[in-house]
């Protein structure tokens, strides 16, 4: 008798329990994740700049979430194919997104982008990353001003790297052209990694790319710098000076990056997965390197989804009259 009561009460307790679970089958699910491994796409070649930035958190990530968050570089358009990659993947906190700026100005520049920004959750800011106006090694121009006087005169033999229309590299080329007045040739590649190779070998002749790519390329003495893109100089470029210093006024494009999952993607993980990224924002390793670097986390106020969120749209507000302006169309 005693056996048989304990028994329906254990039954009742385990009733309970997997009515429990049914009831919050997100929360169970957030409990147990991550059960494998995490993919991050990294729109564009590895080597480059979003790379080195993914590579960094993603270590420290993999240490918090006690699973490899492994970078897969899924380059081209501009970052819109690994972008699209991630936005059809499945909502299960697996497949991640780590990229920059062209989550917002992409929208502007494709007519037909397959895939819309209201297609991810936003996992949170990273680092906004300064950019460098440079050149390949030996570039006749010394200076800001005269790089800007000499695309002037000789427009037609100048040719300008990026990483395809959508990429930073493209809007900054975007912005520099429309600020001179003159058209130059572009040569896409899948990343900056790349189009870097061509131009300290002299392939082509100008590029203006996140300082967590050409930094280390300054101070080797591999290509010739002018200027950065923010408003003030860059600590570890001291010498660099603006783009408006040189007489490009108002100038100013910060690459800044975000972690997404597609759509769907319950708030726990969300929640989980910004927490892993607040610690490798804190995680000397990632701040000393991100300082060598010329950039720095982003401050603990800005990290949340909901600010990224807001961010990101007022982002996609702001780049979609510079860009109509422009008339630039990928498609
Ligand atoms: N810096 C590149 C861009 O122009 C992307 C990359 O290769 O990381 O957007």
């Amino acid at each position: 008798m005693i056996a048989r009561t304990t028994r329906a009460a254990c039954a009742a307790v385990l009733g309970l329990a997997a009515a429990a679970f049914a009831l919050a089958p997100g929360a169970a699910r957030a409990q147990a994740y991550p059960a494998r491994p995490i993919t991050v796409v990294v729109p564009f070649a590895a080597g480059g700049p979003t790379d080195t930035v993914a590579r960094l958190v993603a270590e420290s990530m993999t240490k918090t979430l006690g699973q490899q968050v492994i970078v897969e570089n899924v380059g081209g358009a501009g970052g819109t194919r690994g972008a699209g990659q991630v936005a059809k993947a499945a909502p299960d906190g697996y497949t991640l997104l780590l990229h920059h700026i062209g989550q917002a100005t992409a929208p502007s520049l494709y007519r037909k982008l397959p895939y819309k920004v209201t297609d991810f959750e936003t996992a949170g800011l990273i680092t906004a990353v300064p950019m460098t106006l440079i050149a390949k090694p030996g570039y006749e121009p010394k200076t800001i001003a005269d790089v800007i006087a000499y695309v002037k005169a000789n427009k037609d033999k100048v040719t300008y790297g990026n990483a395809g229309v959508g990429s930073a590299s493209h809007l900054c080329g975007m912005l520099f052209m429309s600020a001179v007045g003159t058209q130059l040739t572009t040569v896409p590649y899948q990343g900056t990694g790349p189009a870097m190779n061509d131009l300290v070998g002299g392939q082509i002749d100008l590029m203006c790319d996140q300082t967590t790519n050409t930094t280390g390329q300054i101070k080797g003495g591999k290509v010739k710098a002018y200027a950065v893109t923010t408003k003030d100089r860059v600590k570890s470029l001291a010498d660099l000076p603006t783009m408006e210093e040189g007489g490009l006024k108002g100038f100013e494009v910060a690459v800044w990056h975000g972690l997404y999952a597609p759509k769907g993607t319950s708030p726990e993980i969300v929640a989980k997965l910004n927490a892993a990224l607040g610690v490798a924002l804190e995680d000397p390793k990632v701040v000393a390197r991100f300082a060598d670097l010329g950039t720095e986390p982003e401050p603990k106020d800005r990290r949340s989804p909901e600010f990224h969120k807001t961010y990101l749209t007022a982002e996609v507000a702001k780049w979609k009259p510079v860009i109509e302006a422009a008339g630039v169309y990928a498609d």
